[in-house]
């Protein structure tokens, strides 16, 4: 035991370690600016509707070209943004990029389709729904084509005061989906607590074909369905599990089978009738 804790500490030294925490000093340090910059951009995966066979709606997601670092991934800098509490502002952009976003758009939207926004639970407080009907009415979005996700990546969303926000939140129309659904803290309590429309099941469910997970899939199904709630599939990257996820019930699907995340343009070309399904060449040269 005391020879493991030793060599765990003898690692803290190794260079491999310092250029992690040296990149992640970087990566703050260029976040402080990247907003005012105007380095970040947002990407549109289409979440496809097997019953109806058409799209439904659209995840955006955050893409950051730094010159220097290249691009980074959110999952590299979110979590260092959430950390230094960088990402009210960035979060403000995303949210504000995206309404805009749907303005454009709006005259082609049915209320059925939804663009959801991430959002991580450190932006939230007593006046967010305040704000975002302010912002709705100043860009003349409709409610109900807005969705928020959040991660049940940690206990925030066991916060008292949550419940209250998110419940003004939906009081305004727009709907909540509870992100990577199976991988947090305290699945089962924050659906039983917290008022979620949509759950969206991680993908390292999809990924693999094991009974386990096959278990898992059919699970959350019943379990949404029970609680009135919607499951969207994440990660759906195979004709195979395309198949297996519509076989089991599944009706909205998300992934790269369906379509990478796309520069707006691209999205945008989507949303004329009859532009469906997406080539998967054009897919590959439309990602961001
Ligand atoms: P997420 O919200 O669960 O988003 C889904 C992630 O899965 C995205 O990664 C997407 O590109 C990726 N993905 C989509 N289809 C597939 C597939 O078939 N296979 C695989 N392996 N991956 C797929 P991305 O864009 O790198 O974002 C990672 C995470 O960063 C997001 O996970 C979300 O938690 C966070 N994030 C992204 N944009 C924002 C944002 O604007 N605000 C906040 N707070 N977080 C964000
Ligand atoms: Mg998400
Ligand atoms: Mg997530
Ligand atoms: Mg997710």
């Amino acid at each position: 035991q005391s020879k493991l804790n030793g060599r765990n500490r003898y690692h803290l030294f190794t260079p491999h370690l310092m250029e992690e925490q040296s990149r992640k000093v970087h990566i703050r340090q260029r976040l402080s600016r990247a907003v005012e910059l105007n380095k970040f951009t947002l990407a549109y995966q289409p979440i496809y509707d097997v019953c109806e066979n058409r799209i439904r709606g659209a995840e955006a997601l955050l893409r950051w070209h730094d010159e220097e670092l290249g691009q980074v991934a959110p999952s590299e800098f979110v979590p260092v943004a959430e950390e230094t509490g960088q990402i009210v502002n960035i979060g403000k952009w995303v949210l504000k990029q995206a309404l805009k976003q749907v303005s454009q758009w709006q005259e082609k939207l049915d209320h059925t389709f939804t663009i959801s926004i991430n959002i991580s639970p450190i932006q939230l407080h007593a006046g967010f729904s305040n704000d975002l009907s302010q912002m709705l009415k100043k860009y003349g979005v409709s409610a109900a084509n807005i969705a928020l996700e959040l991660t049940e990546s940690c206990n925030v969303l066991n916060n008292q005061d949550l419940r209250y926000w998110l419940e003004d939140i939906a009081k305004l129309g727009v709907k909540l989906y509870l992100d990577d659904f199976g991988t947090g803290y305290s699945s089962l309590s924050v659906l039983h607590n917290l008022p979620f429309h949509v759950v969206k099941l991680d993908k390292s469910f999809t990924g693999t074909d094991s009974e386990s997970n096959r278990t898992i899939i059919a699970a959350t199904l019943a379990l949404a369905k029970a609680l009135n709630m919607a499951v969207i599939a994440e990660g759906v990257e195979t004709e195979n599990q395309y198949t297996s996820l519509q076989s089991q019930g599944y009706r909205y699907l998300q992934g790269y089978y369906l379509s990478r995340p796309l520069r707006q343009e691209c999205f945008s070309a989507l949303l004329s009738p009859g532009a469906y399904p997406l080539p998967a060449e054009v897919s590959e040269k439309c990602e961001l």
